[in-house]
């Protein structure tokens, strides 16, 4: 695997940072995050998009708002290894060009599911930053199980008619839309019952009640249909062959992986602090265990990242990374939890402090990253799940 860029990807590596030197600061409100939710303080927001600071205009007007997307449904069209290279750059800046789910997933799996009508609506929307997609897969009995699905749509004449519940719904609060599955054959085998669809989150009949995580943030939601009529011209795909389409989907979700830029560039603010931290508030002074669990986070980072590169290089030759993408996953997640854990020792008892208004810990950040790690390891597919994966598909063991 070649790790350094040719001489056209040098160039565009600049082009990049080019880019993040204008436009930088207006994504760093919020962390630089998007993920669709409508981060009322970042460059996602749309009072950001208001007053003409939004991160995603610039995006958009710059057409990396969708790298992946072919450029004739108006996406930036980059090969693989560019696209690794703008999410490297952007992520070394603290930056991130994630678009929501209607970039990442919506969108590309309409373009192979979709009616010629359903492209000509909807890619252009996302692609303007108009619609803000949520994703209904997860039911309170039905998670890792997903086929297990019970909310039901009932065929009406034209329309479906909607009863059900979704849980761990990220963003629905501030989401225009959502996709989902729904079971629409309760006498089929599980997985061939289930068709997808996509609503709207103020249509009659939807409810949306906002979940708040320890870490007292309210990212995700349950939602709630009472009879929701849904046109049956709303359907991706076949009806009663949602899943397959639904799995097209989490094929794109798994293949857009991310790097690990990310996890170092944290590690690199860690050691900073550390070097320069008073006295009485780290026990790097008192202790050199710290010392040593800090050492493995950063080799582990570099680790993390060599994983990044296979997957992109298994991109690169036009197939699909399965137990790879896994592996990945599983690692920077887990990864994830330690550091903060490392991060949480490093202040001793000061750590627990959790309080942005008191100068000591860092403002309590240690204490409160500590808390939203927790998620990592269960959203997108749980640790054990990875691992089952890996085991069967990978190395072929038999399922247990
Ligand atoms: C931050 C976050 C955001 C999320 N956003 C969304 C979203 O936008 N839309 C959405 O639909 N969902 C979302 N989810 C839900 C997520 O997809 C589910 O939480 C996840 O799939 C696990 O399902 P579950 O919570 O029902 O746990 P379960 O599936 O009930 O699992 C419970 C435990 O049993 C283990 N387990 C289950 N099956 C097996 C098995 N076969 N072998 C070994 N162990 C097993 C699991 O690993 C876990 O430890 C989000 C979750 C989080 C944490």
């Amino acid at each position: 695997m070649d790790l350094t860029d040719a001489p056209a990807e040098a160039e565009f590596r600049q082009t990049v940072k080019d880019f993040i030197a204008e436009h930088g600061d207006k994504g760093r409100g919020g962390g630089g995050r998007g993920g669709g939710g409508g981060d009322e303080e970042s460059g996602w927001s749309r009072e950001a998009r208001e007053k003409g600071q939004s991160w995603r205009d610039a995006l958009v007007d710059r057409g990396w708002i969708a790298p992946a997307w072919p450029k004739e449904y108006g996406g930036a069209g980059l090969s693989v290894k560019e696209q690794f290279i703008l999410n490297e750059e952007l992520a070394e800046a603290g930056l991130s060009n994630v678009g929501g789910f209607g970039v990442m997933m919506l969108g590309p799996t309409l373009m192979v599911h979709g009616t010629e009508e359903q492209k000509a609506e909807i890619l252009p929307a996302i692609l303007a930053g108009e619609v803000v997609w949520c994703q209904g897969w997860s039911e309170p009995g039905a998670g890792s199980d997903l086929a297990s699905l019970q909310t039901r749509a009932a065929r009406d004449g034209d329309e479906y008619v909607l009863n059900g519940q979704k849980i761990w719904t990220t963003g629905a609060q501030h989401a225009d839309r959502m996709y989902m599955l729904a079971r629409t054959d309760p006498d089929a085998p599980k997985h061939r019952g289930i068709s997808m669809l996509m609503l709207g989150m103020k249509d009659p009949g939807v409810s949306v009640r906002p979940l708040t995580t320890m870490a007292n943030t309210q990212t995700f939601n349950e939602v709630f249909f009472e009879d929701v009529r849904v046109p049956v011209a709303n359907r991706i795909g076949e009806e009663n062959r949602g899943w397959y389409a639904g799995m097209t989907l989490t094929d794109f979700e798994r293949s857009g992986i991310g790097n690990s830029v990310g996890t170092q560039r944290a590690l690199k603010g860690t050691l900073a602090y550390a070097k320069n931290a008073p006295d009485h508030e780290t026990v790097l002074k008192s202790s050199g265990t710290w010392r040593l669990d800090f050492v493995d986070r950063w080799i582990e980072a570099d680790i993390a990242r060599l994983f990044s590169y296979l997957n992109n290089s298994i991109q690169d030759r036009n197939m699909v990374p399965n137990h790879e993408a896994s592996m990945s996953k599983l690692f920077t997640t887990e990864l994830g939890q330690k550091i903060a854990k490392t991060n949480l020792k490093l202040f001793g008892l000061y750590g627990t402090l959790w309080d942005r208004n008191r100068p000591e810990a860092m403002k309590g950040r240690p204490a409160g990253g500590f808390l939203a790690a927790v998620s990592s390891t269960i959203a997108g597919g749980t640790s054990e799940i990875q691992r089952n994966i890996i085991a069967t598909r990978g190395l072929q063991l038999p399922r247990g």
